[in-house]
């Protein structure tokens, strides 16, 4: 099956089939099948069917060696992992950090290892960590001097 370039982009995107039909002007039945020829996964329960943001975060990821977790959900335009539950758009990193420390971060929530756009919980840092952490470096450094 000869699939259509841009399509398979969208679709190793993690759009959804019906998302990615609108916008090559093709239907869903088509983008499904070339889900299907390139071995993709259907996506994970949608907005109505996950019990929670949680879950739906957990059926968005995948995990990577060294204890990352790779977002499989949308990613937008300018490359920020999203999701949408019950009417609501959230940040993949916020969720994570949630998932974390039960709070809401303060300022962005971004990875903080070295795999690009991680989503591992433990990964994830808010501003305050931040400055927390870089003051702790700073204390460290100094100390040694
Ligand atoms: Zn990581």
């Amino acid at each position: 099956m000869k699939i259509h370039a841009e399509m398979e982009t969208l679709l190793r995107q993690g759009l959804a089939n019906h998302v990615i039909a609108r916008r090559l002007h093709t239907s869903p039945a088509k983008v499904q099948a070339a889900r299907v020829a390139l071995g993709l996964p259907n996506l994970a329960l949608g907005p109505k069917g996950a019990a929670s943001l949680e879950d739906l975060f957990s059926a968005r990821t995948e995990p990577v060696a060294g204890g990352h977790l790779r977002w499989t959900g949308t990613v937008t335009r300018d490359g920020a992992n999203k999701l949408r539950w019950r009417g609501g758009n959230y940040s993949a990193h916020a969720v994570a950090f949630r998932i974390r420390t039960g709070r809401d971060p303060v300022g962005r929530a971004r990875t903080s290892c070295e795999m690009p756009r991680c989503v591992a919980p433990a990964h994830v840092s808010d501003q305050t960590e931040r400055i927390r952490d870089n003051a702790i470096f700073n204390a460290l450094i100094g100390g040694l001097q």
